[in-house]
């Protein structure tokens, strides 16, 4: 009678964890193909996160004829007064 924990990655001789007997195993071996894709997995997640209002604020600004970075009115104008930026 245990709990059986299968970790579906990889045979139980390979994680190099001991065995607590009856199909007990503790994990202590990191996996890293399943860690590489989760870091990246969450990196872009939290890149999305951070990025995203940015993104939009900038494209919103020149949508409507303002200087992307500091959102002055470009109307008539070359480039922006305020900062410098282009148009
Ligand atoms: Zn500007």
């Amino acid at each position: 009678m245990g709990l059986r924990i299968d970790t579906g990655f990889a045979p139980r001789t390979q994680l190099g964890g001991p065995d607590l007997g009856d199909g007990l195993l503790l994990p202590t071996a990191v996996l890293w193909p399943g860690f590489a894709v989760n870091a990246a997995f969450y990196a872009g997640v939290c890149w999305v996160l951070l990025a995203a209002p940015g993104v939009v604020v900038r494209w919103r600004r020149r949508r409507r004829g303002r200087c992307a970075a500091c959102g002055y009115d470009l109307t008539g104008l070359d480039a922006c007064p305020e900062c410098g930026g282009g148009a």
